[in-house]
């Protein structure tokens, strides 16, 4: 798996593009900068696939509608219980001090635990990891040992709960029921700050001990 790590908005979210080696890509949690992502993908000379969220924040989401239209590929993901959070992105807008963007809703909610979801080339097992955002998700690659899991999960950190629909014990039960039943020499790429892996956090996360 080739991946561009390519932050973005203020927030510094970590939106990935991921492409193999004929060159099919996804795009993970483009969150805004559309016209920086869309010369990014041009520059590689990527084939877009889809356009996958992990949950519904403007810092992951800003970008989806602008790369959807300029690419003619679907949005799919997160969770439909995420809805009220693609509701309120105006709202989010204004919170954050940031551009304004529309209500929107993916092409599809992915809402089937478990689903194997094939794109550009590799198989993404989708996981319901509430606690941060209701209706988030993560994208698991088991053959390239990559989770791709948003907010959930940060190195030595984890994801804030005071925002709608956080919920601070359903985030640690995620972790510890799901997160940590993934293999240890699994990374994690998580939406902000550096990569980590599911053993170094089981040993050194402090929020989950
Ligand atoms: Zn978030
Ligand atoms: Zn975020």
């Amino acid at each position: 798996m080739n991946i561009d790590i390519i932050p973005v908005t203020p927030f510094q979210q970590n939106c990935s593009l991921i492409w193999n080696d004929e060159k099919k890509a996804a795009i993970i949690d483009p969150g805004g900068d559309a016209p920086k992502l869309i010369k990014r993908i041009e520059q590689h000379g990527l084939d877009l696939q889809a356009i996958l969220l992990t949950h519904g924040h403007l810092d992951h989401v800003g970008a989806a509608e602008k790369l959807k239209q300029h690419f003619q590929v679907d949005i799919l993901g997160s969770h439909s219980l995420d809805k009220i959070l693609f509701d309120s992105l105006p709202q989010q807008s204004r919170q954050f001090g940031l551009f304004e963007i529309s209500a929107f809703v993916p092409d599809r909610w992915l809402d089937t635990e478990g689903e194997i979801l094939n794109i550009a080339g590799f198989s993404f097992e989708i996981l319901h990891l509430p606690g941060h955002a209701p209706g988030h998700i993560g994208f698991i690659e088991h053959q390239e040992g990559i989770a791709f899991t948003g907010d959930v999960l940060f190195k030595q950190g984890i994801g804030r709960t005071d925002l709608l629909g956080g919920n601070h014990a359903q985030l640690i039960d995620t972790i510890k029921q799901k997160m940590f039943k993934l293999p240890d020499d699994m990374v994690v790429l998580p939406g902000h700050g550096p990569h980590t892996t599911i053993g170094q956090e089981k040993l050194n996360n402090p929020f989950v001990k």
